[in-house]
């Protein structure tokens, strides 16, 4: 049997990292498959899905390396909803109910003022025609709901184990709304029916979803797909993931943050799995090295600095050549494959080679306060002879703390602020290089 997925995005927002986790990890699954995935848009909500939300999470994918072999929108499927919708009401596994939502919430309080759980009591089940066409006359229009049955309902999850449910613990899910348009449950199950998928892939938030699916899955096919139901992820304090990284969608990572994809698909990846973390430039040895079974059920912690760490190390893999083109983008077009090479095992993000190049190439006003006026004329008169390397540094700030009786900052700062103008920034011995002999004379003369 071959493998066959989906990612199921309602476009109401932008992808976020949670999101990007549940595509990546069904994509890594399916191509360490040679599986088929779906990218199905949940649009079925036609007052929050949005266009621009499909577009944004279109890009995501394609920017974190995530492409699809197929695509479908919910929103293009309404007839065959309803021809479905149509064949479980002639089963009796979808009826009309005509309570108010007012008298749900009511009916759902008592239950829970007296210490149980809200599961809908089906008085619509019992309601005889005269009071069926009463309703109908003063103008309600039913809902609908799918008939659990009550039996057991298990499966042996991919990630979660033996999970078991039984329906009678459950409330029959609401299917279809007052207006006829059908909700997000019942469409999902028809289209993986329909779309042949074998494995549904998603966040456990999802679980108890899952159980009333079985039912619907059994009530229009004999095949159940396998499930995996991911743990969601935390940040760094275990609160729920809706602090600042949380918060971040996948393009702000992408344009604010200024992070590498393949950071994001490194951590994603392998958060929450028996494998180190590392840090991978190709999306291939993820898809090698894929398993359901290296997942733990316990949430993992997302670390935002992890991920900085991981962009660092990815960057310092970089060939020129990859990264020209968004070099030209921000605007150096000069800069070159030495000065690259020569810089980017200091950056953590490729934006902050700005900073190096524009401290290396000036123009710069050099900073000499008063008090450091001698010791930078001392600086100056002891500055090593080119050629320079990345010892040059070192070398020169020894001597000119064994002449001049400085340590720490009282060595350092000066120079630093007479080279570059500035009280902070990349990192000397590299900049020096960067700057070279002749600019540096010119800095220190101020
Ligand atoms: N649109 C649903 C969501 O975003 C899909 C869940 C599923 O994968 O079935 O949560």
């Amino acid at each position: 049997m071959s493998v066959r997925v989906r990612f199921a995005p309602s476009p109401t927002g932008m992808l976020h990292i949670g999101n990007a986790r549940t595509a990546l990890i069904t994509w890594l699954f399916a191509r360490s498959q040679g599986g088929h995935y779906l990218l199905r848009i949940d649009d079925t909500d036609p007052e929050r899905s949005k266009v621009e939300y499909e577009k944004a999470i279109e890009e995501s994918l394609v920017w974190l390396g995530l492409d699809w072999d197929e695509k479908a929108n919910q929103k293009d499927r309404m007839d065959r909803y309803t021809a479905q919708i149509e064949k479980l009401k002639g089963d009796g596994r979808i009826y009309a109910c005509y309570e108010t939502p007012e008298e749900l919430s009511l009916k759902r309080k008592s239950l829970l003022s007296r210490g149980k759980p809200p599961i809908y009591d089906r008085v619509a089940l019992e309601l005889t025609d005269e009071q069926i066409a009463a309703y109908e006359a003063e103008g309600r229009k039913p809902h609908w709901r799918f008939k659990l049955l009550a039996e057991p309902i298990e499966w042996k999850d991919h990630i979660r184990g033996d999970v078991k449910f039984h329906g009678k613990d459950l409330s029959d899910p609401v299917v279809l709304r007052e207006d006829g348009s059908p909700l997000y449950h019942l469409c999902s199950v028809i289209d993986d029916v329909d779309f042949k998928i074998t494995h549904v892939v998603r966040g456990e938030d999802h679980v108890s979803n899952t159980a009333t699916h079985v039912q619907m899955f059994e009530a229009l096919t004999d095949k159940v797909p396998d499930f995996a139901h991911l743990p969601l992820i935390s940040d760094a304090e275990g609160a729920k993931l809706s602090k600042r990284l949380g918060s971040l969608s996948i393009l702000d990572i992408r344009d604010n943050e200024g992070l590498e994809p393949m950071s994001v698909c490194s951590l994603l990846s392998r958060l929450g799995t028996s494998e180190p973390i590392e840090a991978f430039e190709q999306i291939q040895p993820l898809v090698d090295s894929f398993g359901f079974d290296k997942f733990s059920r316990g949430t993992p912690k997302l670390d935002p600095d992890e991920l900085l760490r991981l962009n660092s190390k990815i960057i310092h893999e970089i060939s020129f050549d990859d990264v020209r083109i968004r070099l030209a983008e921000m605007g150096l077009h000069d800069l070159d494959a030495d000065f690259w090479d020569a810089v980017k095992a200091n950056l953590e993000k490729v934006s902050d080679i700005k900073e190096w190049w524009e401290v290396a190439k000036g123009p710069v006003t050099p900073v000499i306060e008063d008090d450091n006026k001698d010791y930078i004329a001392n600086a100056m008169a002891s500055i090593p002879p080119a050629p320079w390397d990345e010892n040059t540094w070192s070398a020169w700030t020894s001597a000119l703390k064994e002449s001049t009786g400085r340590k720490g900052r009282g060595l350092f700062m000066p120079l630093r602020q007479a080279l570059t103008g500035m009280e902070h920034g990349p990192d000397m011995a590299s900049l020096l290089l960067l700057i070279g002999p002749d600019k540096a004379a010119q800095r220190l003369k101020g």
